[in-house]
């Protein structure tokens, strides 16, 4: 297997080459911090979405979805601290030639990681949010924010959701989309980036309940992790020390990635009192309280706030799965991901793709596969390299057709990760697929 910094170098290979993700706007020198995901690299986000969705809204009775939009009124960043606070610190290497801007804290040796120089500006405050204007003029007045998170959405719509879903405490409100940040030094690949996507909940609780609830919540986003796949030694938890929390926060506890490059944060898992609702409320003039509907009681809930990036959830899947391994001489490069996650389900392989019948008769197998499998017929290269290319994405079955299954109306189902084949019934393929890919 690769050493740790081969690894890195290995998936980043891999990614573009097989089609995962590209450089934003390559053919003009790319753009810094923006990634393209391209048609596996799409079908597994997307999967990873849909993963976490099922996870913390279709499965559970406490929780419903939104999706707010990305410009919002610009007093929401005020109320929520982002105007003030959402800065990292910044400094400018001094070497004229270079003027390299860092982030004093990634500094490796204090030296300037463009040009070697060790000479730095003062750290000044660097706000990390991407401005533009809506409408015809270009006034103070036009002045919008792209989100740097999509949680504040959330919060604004705390009241249209209980009063269009009349839901009681506790309950929760997820919700997945884009957000920017203009990050000083965006690096390791999809790690850190200027645009991604998150994918946050907001959960609402009676004061009494927050720790437990937060306890819960830090168990199960662990645990969902290592349900789709991701070894148990890669992951961790690290719960903030005092003086990493912001003032009005009881906790938070990270879910940490042993990437290539070192342990770092996947999620974090916030417990973050009453903080939100209440800006909310003073900004807006809205009432933002809950009220009970028993004891007709007033008050602001709690918040526990899990947190997760989908980049940052998809890249720790890619390495997770990046597997390689000798074969008759030769290394075969795998990628183990989780059947759920898995960009392409099912392949349909003609063994000779110049027998019509054969080729038929595939094409008819993979047409009724389609329906609720995903799946794709290839016959640009021999058997050979396209079980390899398979692999290489990560696909769960190759389903080959040959000249006897047009006699026998069997075909050959290989899997992926043993290499194992079986002879399989032409009828009876599409429910031994899906028992096997649930
Ligand atoms: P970091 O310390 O790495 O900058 P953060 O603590 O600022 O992250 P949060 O504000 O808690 O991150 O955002 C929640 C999640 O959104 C993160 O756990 C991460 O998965 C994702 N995320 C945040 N910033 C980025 C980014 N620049 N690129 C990709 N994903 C990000």
């Amino acid at each position: 297997m690769s050493s740790q910094a081969d690894l890195m170098d290995k998936v980043v290979a891999l990614a573009k080459r097989r089609g995962f993700i590209f450089q934003s706007s390559e053919i003009y020198g790319g753009l810094s911090g923006a990634w393209d995901y391209g048609p596996y690299g799409v079908e597994l986000k997307r999967n990873v979405k849909n993963a976490w969705w099922q996870s913390v809204v279709h499965w559970r009775e406490d929780m419903v979805g939104l999706d707010a939009a990305i410009l919002m009124h610009p007093k929401t960043w005020e109320a929520s601290g982002h105007i003030a606070n959402f800065a990292d610190m910044m400094v400018d290497c001094k070497n004229p030639k270079c003027s390299g801007r860092f982030r004093p804290d990634q500094l490796k040796d204090h030296k300037c990681p463009k040009c070697g120089g060790t000479e730095f500006t003062e750290p000044r405050a660097f706000n990390l949010m991407l401005k533009t204007s809506v409408g015809a003029m270009e006034d103070s007045s036009s002045v919008v924010y792209l989100r740097p998170e999509t949680a504040q959405g959330i919060f604004v719509n705390f009241q249209n959701v209980i009063d269009s879903t009349h839901r009681k405490l506790s309950f929760g409100i997820a919700q997945t989309g884009k957000s920017f940040r203009n990050e000083i030094t965006p690096g390791n690949f999809t790690f850190r980036t200027r645009e991604f996507e998150q994918m946050e909940i907001e959960y609402f609780c009676r004061p009494e309940q927050a720790l437990a609830k937060y306890e819960e919540w830090i168990q199960s986003r662990f645990s969902w992790y290592i349900d789709l796949g991701i070894k148990k030694e890669n992951l961790k938890l690290r719960v903030h020390d005092k003086d990493e929390l912001a003032h009005y926060a009881a906790g938070c506890t990270d879910v940490e990635y042993n990437f290539p490059f070192g342990w770092s944060e996947l999620e974090g898992i916030a417990n973050r009192g009453d903080y939100d609702l209440k800006q909310h409320a003073k900004f807006s003039g809205k009432d933002l309280q809950y009220q009970d509907p028993v004891t007709l009681e007033k008050f602001f809930p709690h918040v526990i706030e899990p947190s997760g990036g989908c980049d940052r959830a998809t890249l720790a899947f890619m390495v997770d799965a990046y597997h390689e391994e000798t074969v008759n001489d030769t290394l075969r490069v795998v990628m183990k991901f989780h059947p759920r996650l898995a960009p392409i389900k099912v392949a349909v392989l003609p063994l000779l793709k110049k027998n019509e019948g054969i080729v038929a008769l595939a094409k008819k197998i993979k047409s009724e596969l389609q329906k609720d499998i995903v799946c794709v017929y290839d016959d640009t290269a021999a058997i050979g390299k396209l079980y390899r290319r398979q692999d290489e994405v990560g696909t769960v079955f190759c389903v080959t057709v040959d000249v006897q299954s047009l006699e026998d109306k069997q075909v050959t189902v290989r899997h992926r990760d043993t290499m194992q084949q079986e002879r399989i019934p032409v009828e009876n393929l599409h429910r031994y697929l899906k028992e096997k890919l649930i």
